[in-house]
């Protein structure tokens, strides 16, 4: 089991986990990724959403649609970005990998969005990169 919360902890969480592995995930350089997290990519990995249980907050968290279907939550005292929703994937709840208390692990599977990295950034490694979408379509949700 993982658990996480926000900067000031109004917001907390748990993640049922095996082995506490998320899965799969990208970092994503996409603008709205950019602006949401306040830094040079996000770090976001859906999980069932029967795997997660908020603990408490319910009452401090805000959301911001930012587009039709896309909600970004946040701590509405702290600011914390706690988890996103899509309408065309409602089975998964959207986790920030940064939220969490423990190393929980998750496998980095590329560099999304490339096309939108801020200058000041540079991407180092051999994880794939894909100037848009992860499956470099374009396609692919942010
Ligand atoms: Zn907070
Ligand atoms: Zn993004």
């Amino acid at each position: 089991m993982i658990s996480g919360q926000c900067l000031c902890g109004a917001v907390t969480f748990e993640v049922d986990a095996p082995d506490s592995h998320l899965g799969d995930t990208r970092y994503c350089y996409c603008t709205e990724c950019r602006r949401a997290n306040g830094s040079a990519f996000s770090a976001n990995v859906p999980v069932p959403n029967e795997s997660y249980r908020l603990i408490t907050g319910e009452d401090a968290i805000s959301e911001y649609e930012y587009s039709p279907g896309t909600v970004r939550a946040f701590c509405s005292k702290c600011g914390s970005p706690v988890h996103g929703k899509k309408a065309d994937d409602p089975d998964h709840i959207r986790i920030r990998l940064g939220t969490l208390n423990q190393d929980a692990k998750a496998t980095m599977t590329s560099h999304a969005w490339t096309s939108e990295k801020p200058a000041w950034h540079t991407i180092e490694g051999y994880l794939k990169r894909f100037k848009h979408g992860a499956d470099g379509t374009g396609g692919t949700p942010k």
